[in-house]
Parts: structure tokens; sequence; C-alpha cells
């Protein structure tokens, strides 16, 4: 018997911003795996049941969910923001890759949701006007080395850069290094747009020039997007500050 299992980002955390097509695949499924805060949300029914996942490698819960799948369960698999970045429709496709061949008959549908830094973006302006790219800091998965060659050649290329996964109690002082990397490519005016729980209750969004970001008032729930040398800043009377990075880039970048 083979069942189903959705992969559902469920966007950045405000309920406006869950699409109709993951609140369809939430009401459909019966057992729920992913991080406590993001299915605590969803207020789910007395007959769906939360698989506690007590903070399992991500690999390790993908299994598990196919695992259950497999029995013929409707298992919903849960992300914050967008499950295929920096989140588990990856880690599902790898224990599909690698596991029981009964698992490759498993209905598997992915479904989109709204990423921390198309959120971040819109709640300023349009800081990834232009061509952009996205890069965690997470250096678990991940060598440092690789992570910094990455910083440097795609701020060095004029791409706008949107960093996940920041900082944290774990890795303290990446995103400090990554900001060193940045200003010595970057001119140290670079506007840096700050979106820290956008969608989640006393979220917040700013912006600053690239010399004047810390490290240290930055935390994990925040998104950073990282103009290029093009990216401007709009002032406005009793309005907020607007960010864009224009749609021209001039004959010789
Ligand atoms: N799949 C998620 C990203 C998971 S990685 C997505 O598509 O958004 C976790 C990182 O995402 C955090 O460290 C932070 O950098 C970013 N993030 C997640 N939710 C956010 C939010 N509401 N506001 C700002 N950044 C957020």
């Amino acid at each position: 018997m083979s069942g189903t299992l959705y992969v559902i980002g469920t966007g950045p955390g405000s309920p406006e911003q869950i699409t109709l097509e993951a609140q369809a695949a939430i009401a459909a499924s019966s057992h729920f795996f992913g991080y406590k805060p993001y299915i605590e949300r969803l207020n789910l029914t007395p007959d769906q049941v939360a698989v506690p996942s007590d903070n399992r490698e991500e690999l390790d819960r993908a299994r598990a969910a196919l695992a259950l799948a497999t029995e013929g369960n409707t298992v919903a698999m849960i992300s914050g923001g967008d499950p295929g970045v920096f989140a588990m429709a990856a880690a599902v496709c790898e224990a599909i890759d690698t596991g029981a061949p009964e698992w490759r008959g498993i209905e598997l549908i992915i479904v989109p949701g709204v990423t921390a830094m198309l959120a971040t973006a819109a709640r300023i302006g349009a800081p990834l006007g232009n061509d952009f790219c996205a890069i965690s800091l997470s250096d678990n998965l991940k060598p440092w080395a690789i992570i910094e060659k990455r910083i440097r050649a795609a701020a060095g290329a004029g791409f706008a850069i949107a960093f996940y996964n920041p900082i944290s109690k774990s890795r303290p002082w990446q995103l400090g290094k990554a900001l060193e990397i940045l200003r010595e490519v970057l001119p140290s005016e670079t506007v840096v747009s700050i979106g820290r729980g956008v969608g989640v209750h006393r979220g917040s969004i700013g912006h600053q020039a690239l010399s004047e970001v810390k490290a240290e008032t930055i935390d994990m729930s925040t998104c950073l997007i990282v103009g290029n040398a093009l990216t401007r800043v709009i002032e406005r009377p009793e309005k907020p500050d607007l960010i864009y990075t224009p749609r021209w880039v001039p004959e010789h970048g």
C-alpha cells in the first residue's frame, strides 16, 4: 500500500501568506512532521496527528515521513517559507534517492510557499529587481571555504544576494566574516535590507549601509538582502524608505 507525502511551504509566518494549495494539502493530511512552532500555527483538528520529531536530523525525519506514507497514510512535511529553499524538499528527494525502492512509488507532492527573501523584498520595495542569488550562511552541510568563494563571486558579479541562516548560537562568527568579505568587494554604502521575522508578530523591516551592519544585532529569524552597486534608497515624506535595484544595468556594469 502506498500513500501520499506532501511537502508543504507555509510561507514566512502570516496566515495570509499561506497559499490555497497549501491549505488544501494541510486539510487533506493525517500526520504532520516538521519544526514544532510551524506545526503549532496550523490549528490541526483533533484527528490530525503531529508526529514529534525531537530535533532529528532532516534526512532521518524525511525517512520517517516516507515510511509512514508507505503504510498508506497521507503525510505532511511542513516547512516555513518554501520547502525547496534551504528546507525539507531536498532532504525528502535525497531520502528517496538513497532509500527503499518502494519509496519511489509514493505520491510526492511538493507545495511551494512564499520564501523569506521574497517576503522581505516585498516589504521594502524591490531589492531583488535584477539578477540575484540566495546563499545560506550555514556551514553545517557545506564547507565554509565554499561559502566564502560563492559570496565573493556573487558580489563581484553584481548579483544582489539574499542571505539565509545568517547567525545562530552554534554559528556565531560566520555573518561577521561574510560582511568582511562583502566590504572588500562592494562599496561601503551598498544598501542592505534587513527583514526580521517578516510576517510574524513583532517582525521588523529596515535597511542599513553595508559599512554599518553589525552581525551582533542580527538574529536567526532574519533575512538580509545585500544590494548591488546600483541598488537605491528612495526617501519619502511620512512613509518608510523604499529600496530598489533597477531593472537596467549600464553598458559596463
Ligand atoms: N524554507 C525557508 C528558509 C529556511 S532557512 C524559506 O523559504 O523561507 C531559515 C532561514 O530563513 C532563517 O535563518 C532566516 O534567514 C530565513 N527566514 C525564515 N523565516 C523568516 C521570516 N519570517 N523573516 C525573515 N527571514 C526568515
